[in-house]
């Protein structure tokens, strides 16, 4: 049993239930009428698989009915429980044990491992700009490290580039180059790179949280037996430890949570496009260029790239845009999102959206900006109608300048704002609108 309650400890306190952010414990009364135990919750906890955990059989065979101990005793709920702890410190009386299974595989020798890598993603031999961003990041961190910064490029034919990644930050570039490499593909590209990692020890390794770089990291963390923090909106190095605190949006967004990867290496990490900046373009900087070459069993693959489609790409490009505006469910109703849309036009700017105007089926999914829409930072950044809950600001919050119109002088996203303009859209978009036309001579 990974999780169990000790029962002769437990005296039904319930501070552990408040702790708990999965709904996944209940109070049990063994005495009967007065308690869970005889209500229609029992009968839930059955169903859901608890009674027959043999938790409840526990409970019953300690004889706790008879004791003149407290009838009252936490239950966890396997099905809901995740073992991530928040009821150990909560539970005064230590009555709460956690048997995590030890991590197959040899740990690592920690100090072997050296350097700030990167994963250098390119389509059709471009390099994207998602790479550039982790390598300003990872300057950073090797900084803080005194190691160096590693690029990984994987393709066919794309030496042209590696000036560019030692401009933006990179001071070792690691290429492979190969047919079977020329575009990405899970087993060649996740062989590779478990080679790669194995042989040179880098100690923290990023990537970008795009459709490629989400699926390749995840099986290559699987495969060297180390952690992975995917869709990171924040990378530091603790002083003390000088190990890599990786910050992400937890619980619906609800929180942040800062996680750390202390006993493996790398530290792995994802981050989405336009969270990081790239450094300044430094024409004068050098490096140094590793090339490296695999045999065809490792760069075999048991799926076949038959061709590549182009999406179909969305007539607004946020992620592109150096000016946004967005509403949300302040703009109150789908005709009002034209006056977003004039002042789009006279500022050659895109239109966002938050969840609530898309979800309100005012805008299409496309526009909306935040954790489960796009990350976007552009130059200027107006969210007019938009309260600023945790989850949109994630997908904004690196814009260069942000303004915010709401009628409410206290909503959140005055935190972030650069401008805060308190009053009523609906007078102050066409005003602004206006005022844009004449300045710009629109
Ligand atoms: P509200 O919070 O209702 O705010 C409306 C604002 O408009 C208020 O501040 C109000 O004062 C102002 N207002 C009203 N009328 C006027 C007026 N006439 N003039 C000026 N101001 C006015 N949200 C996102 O945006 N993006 C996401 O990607 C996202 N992902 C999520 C993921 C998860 C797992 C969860 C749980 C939530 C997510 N959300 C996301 C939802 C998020 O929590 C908020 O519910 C949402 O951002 C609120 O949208 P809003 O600010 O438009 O609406």
């Amino acid at each position: 049993m990974p999780i169990q309650i000790i029962i002769e400890k437990c005296t039904g306190c319930a501070l552990c239930i408040k702790a708990c952010p999965f709904d996944a414990i209940r109070i049990m009364d063994k005495s009967g009428d007065s308690g869970l135990a005889s209500s229609g919750q029992s009968h839930k906890l059955e169903s859901s698989g608890l009674a027959s955990s043999g938790q409840s059989h526990k409970l019953e065979s300690s004889g706790l009915a008879s004791s003149s101990q407290s009838h009252k005793k936490a239950l966890i709920d396997l099905n809901k429980c995740n073992l991530c702890g928040a009821c150990l410190p909560a539970c005064k009386l230590k009555a709460i044990l956690i048997e995590k299974p030890e991590a197959k595989g040899e740990k690592p020798e920690l100090k072997e491992y050296k350097g700030v890598w990167v994963f250098i993603e390119q389509k059709k031999s471009k390099i994207q700009s998602v790479s550039y961003e982790l390598l300003g990041k990872a300057s950073e961190l090797a900084r803080k490290l005194d190691t160096y910064v590693g690029a990984v490029l994987l393709g066919n034919s794309i030496g042209g580039q590696l000036d560019e990644l030692f401009w933006y930050g990179a001071d070792t570039a690691y290429v492979i180059e190969a047919p079977e490499l020329a575009n990405f593909q899970d087993e060649p590209y996740t062989n590779v790179l478990v080679k790669l990692i194995q042989k040179y020890k880098p100690e923290i390794f990023l990537c970008g949280a795009t459709s490629i770089g989400r699926s390749l990291i995840s099986r290559v963390a699987v495969k060297i037996n180390t952690g992975l923090t995917a869709d990171c909106t924040g990378l530091d190095i603790e002083p003390d430890k000088k190990i890599l605190l990786q910050t992400r949006p937890a619980f619906g967004g609800n929180i942040m949570a800062t996680i750390i990867t202390p006993n493996h290496r790398p530290q792995m990490a994802t981050v989405r496009h336009k969270v990081m900046q790239p450094m300044e373009a430094d024409k004068r900087r050098k490096g140094k260029i590793i090339r490296e070459n695999f045999d065809g069993a490792l760069l075999s693959s048991r799926t076949k790239l038959l061709d590549i489609i182009e999406e179909v790409e969305s007539l607004v490009n946020l992620a592109e845009a150096d000016i946004i505006v967005s509403g949300g469910r302040g703009m109150a109703a789908p005709e009002n999102f034209k006056l977003l849309e004039e002042l789009a036009h006279v500022l050659g700017a895109a239109v966002g959206a938050s969840r609530a105007a898309v979800d309100s089926g005012w805008m299409p999914y496309s526009h909306q900006v935040g954790q489960t829409g796009r990350t976007v930072a552009p130059k200027i950044y107006i969210a007019c109608g938009i309260s600023g809950q945790i989850q949109h600001l994630v997908g904004m919050q690196s814009s260069k300048i942000i303004v915010a119109i709401n009628k409410d002088p206290d909503a959140p996203i005055f935190k972030v704002a650069t401008y805060g303009i308190v009053g009523n859209l609906f007078q102050i978009i066409p005003a602004l609108t206006k005022k844009f036309k004449e300045t710009l001579n629109k």
